[in-house]
């Protein structure tokens, strides 16, 4: 197709973006695992919530797997970013799995906070989604204390044992201005609610949240790359709409485009989930040039430059390898 650019269309690049630490460091743990001891190696869950990266790592000798138990008896397994519940380690080591754990440090915290709170016997309210992994590993860590709020209209429904001592903690995935409007609810209805030591939303999905917020509003399209399972990738298209953007779609890869959506357009923005390599973002920007979107202007909100080491035993090994 002939790529000429039509004046005045133009990509709104949102800046961060993509890859956080935590993600960078999952995905590098399984690469280094398979260099280092060879493939197969075992991955319970996705290792992070994107499709393209468990396509490429299975090209790799990467197997995926539900549960510890389709690993076999002495096997190499990896723990996704996402974070398992102590359940999970047992089982693990009750079938002499190596293991690896790339459980991002900032789901880690909370599970910390939450084997805290439950020890002086509070209890929880986990803001965030049931069945989403990371919150099955968070409420693993004290089962009988905590209780999952999925949305403020939940609220109403929560009991508690005694409303003196309630603390709430969350998902780290979540959109920003939903958590506070349901931890508002529920100090309504607790007035002496606690709130996390630190926030519990990491700071990836915040930094991504504010930088779509900040470009919505010039957007007739805001496009997000990110899978369908990744929290915090639905959660920019949610928070594209709210901030004003007249549309928003989220799309796996470039060619789930569909044509009519730009039909008018003038500006379109474009960001995408923190567990989304960035050649998928190029593909995108490709596309859309393709489309006559041929001017690209960054809009930067933050600069990013957390990195987190590799999980211990892994670092170890590689070490003393040389
Ligand atoms: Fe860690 Fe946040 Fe990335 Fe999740 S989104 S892996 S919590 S840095």
């Amino acid at each position: 197709p002939g790529v000429t650019a039509v004046p005045g269309r133009r990509i709104l690049l949102a800046a961060p973006r993509g890859y956080c630490a935590g993600v960078d460091r999952a995905v590098d743990a399984v690469e280094k695992a398979l260099e280092h001891y060879g493939a197969p190696i075992y991955v319970r869950k996705e290792i992070v919530h994107n499709k393209y990266v468990v396509e490429t790592l299975t090209e790799r000798g990467a197997i995926f797997v539900d549960e510890t138990d389709e690993v076999p008896e002495g096997a190499r397994v990896v723990f996704s970013a996402h974070g398992v519940s102590p359940a999970v380690h047992a089982a693990a080591a009750s079938r002499n799995l190596a293991t690896i754990d790339a459980t991002c440090p900032l789901v880690t915290k909370v599970h910390k906070e939450a084997v805290r709170f439950a020890g002086d016997d509070m209890d929880i309210l986990l803001i965030g989604h049931d069945g989403h992994e990371e919150v099955e590993g968070t409420q693993g860590e004290a089962p009988d204390h905590i209780q999952v709020v999925n949305s403020p209209d939940e609220v109403d429904q929560v009991v508690v044992r005694d409303p003196s001592r309630v603390v709430w903690l969350s998902q780290t995935t979540l959109s920003v201005d939903e958590t506070m409007e349901t931890v508002r609810r529920l100090r309504e209805r607790f007035p002496a609610l606690q709130d996390p030591p630190s926030d519990d939303i990491c700071y990836a999905t915040q930094n991504r949240q504010v930088a779509v917020k900040r470009m919505a509003p010039e957007c007739d399209v805001v496009i997000v790359v990110g899978s369908s399972n990744s929290s915090n990738s639905v959660r920019l298209v949610e928070v594209a709409l709210e901030a004003g953007a007249r549309a928003s779609y989220r799309v796996d890869r470039a060619d789930e485009m569909d044509l009519a959506w730009f039909d008018g357009a003038t500006t379109v923005g474009l960001t995408s989930g923190a567990s989304v390599p960035e050649i998928l973002v190029r593909d995108v920007v490709t596309r859309l040039g393709e489309l006559g979107f041929g001017e690209v202007e960054e809009v930067r909100t933050a600069t990013e430059d957390i990195t987190f080491s590799l999980p211990k035993n892994l670092r170890a090994d590689l070490k003393a390898a040389g």
